[in-house]
């Protein structure tokens, strides 16, 4: 068998992630590896953690890039704050919920569901009468933008709740960070998770996160040990810590951590305010070409998230085909369906660096053309 080097053609991200790389980010990429307890790298990650903070809108110290993708975020989450009989209150409105519950369940956790409909954002009366019911609840878990539904949830709202039942909170943000608006601090968000692959347009295998002090203090009052070594966060924490307190704890990710901080600097430069305003703005030019194609978004108006568009596949359209069309003669990906809406559904993702002009119009004229085929 005969095998080369591997090169794969440009594509246009324009699915649920990964997002379009800027080519500064793939530039930042193949910089030289240095020693990942290098002086130089470790100031380095003080300026990823001084731009997450931005990111996040957070003073919170432990704020750092897991060495893996967003799911290992959520689990980082789950399994340092949830102990063997904790009663967890989860919001599902989507594929991501669900995972969420499984988390629960497998950190010995009681899950407690707050079911709502697909498509739609989490009800924040629906959450007040679960807490209500189980005053005994110890965390309340939502996804602020759900990626298999495209619906946007009031963060603050639910958040705002959680806090009357003395609750902590602890939010999916892996499609929402640096596409919408989200304020880790003034919302009272105790653990929050991201991922590089979203509106952050870097490489997929990261996964941002940020405790509060509240958080870090229920992680130290543990009584059990976290049960994942590579996720206990008083662990990692030495190795992300301030000066003088790196010690080894796993190899960083060199390279790749080299492509979020380019990535961050782009957003930092742009302005996290200007980035939120961007993709609203473009979400507009879409929304208005998908009408004039005759294509339905899934999501009520104000419910909806500008970087995730879901829509109903048109009468008679071949799903399958069409995005195999788009793929293979426009070099053009967008998402498909996933778990209720699969078959029935497109993702249209406008995430990061993916969210331009031209992106757009290739995409509109795309699907006009291979739609009328
Ligand atoms: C993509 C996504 C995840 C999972 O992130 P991975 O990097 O694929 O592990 C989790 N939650 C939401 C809402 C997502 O969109």
């Amino acid at each position: 068998m005969h095998i080369s080097s591997f090169n794969p053609p440009r594509r246009i991200l324009m699915g649920p992630g990964p997002s379009d790389i800027s080519p500064q980010v793939l530039n930042a990429l193949s910089r030289p590896t240095v020693g990942h307890l290098d002086p130089l790298f470790i100031n380095m990650m003080d300026e990823v953690k001084y731009l997450l903070k931005y990111a996040f809108q957070t003073e919170n110290e432990m704020t750092l890039a897991i060495s893996a993708p967003g799911s290992a975020g959520m689990e980082a989450c789950f399994v340092n704050l949830v102990e063997p009989g904790d009663k967890v209150v989860i919001c599902i409105n989507g594929v991501f919920g669900h995972r969420m519950q499984e988390n629960v369940e497998r950190c010995g956790g009681e899950a407690v569901l707050v079911e709502g409909e697909w498509g739609r954002a989490v009800n924040p009366d629906q959450l007040e009468q679960t807490l209500k019911e189980n005053t005994d609840a110890k965390i309340v878990a939502f996804v602020h933008a759900e990626t298999s539904t495209g619906a946007l949830s009031d963060a603050q709202t639910l958040c705002a709740i959680a806090k009357q039942y003395d609750c902590l909170t602890l939010v999916d943000a892996v499609t929402s960070l640096g596409g919408v608006e989200l304020r880790v601090d003034d919302w009272q968000i105790d653990a929050i998770y991201s991922g590089s692959q979203k509106c952050l347009s870097c490489v997929p295998g990261l996964s941002p996160v940020s405790f509060s002090s509240a958080a870090v203090e229920k992680i130290k009052m543990r009584k059990t040990n976290v049960q994942s070594w590579f996720l206990d966060q008083s662990l990692v924490m030495d190795y992300w810590a301030g000066e003088g307190k790196r010690s080894y704890h796993h190899t960083a990710p060199v390279n790749a951590l080299y492509g979020l901080h380019e990535s961050l600097v782009m957003l930092y430069q742009e302005g996290l305010e200007n980035s939120w305003k961007r993709h609203q703005q473009l979400h507009q030019v879409l929304a208005d070409g998908l009408t004039e194609l005759g294509i339905e978004f899934i999501v009520p108006e104000n419910e909806r998230l500008p970087q995730l568009n879901a829509v109903y596949i048109p009468e008679g359209i071949e799903d399958a085909k069409v995005r195999s069309k788009l793929l293979n003669e426009f070099n053009l990906e967008i998402g498909a369906g996933l778990g209720n809406f699969a078959g029935k559904a497109w993702r249209i993702g406008l995430m990061g660096y993916a969210a331009r002009k031209e992106n757009i119009s290739l995409c509109l004229s795309a699907l006009k053309e291979v739609m009328g085929q």
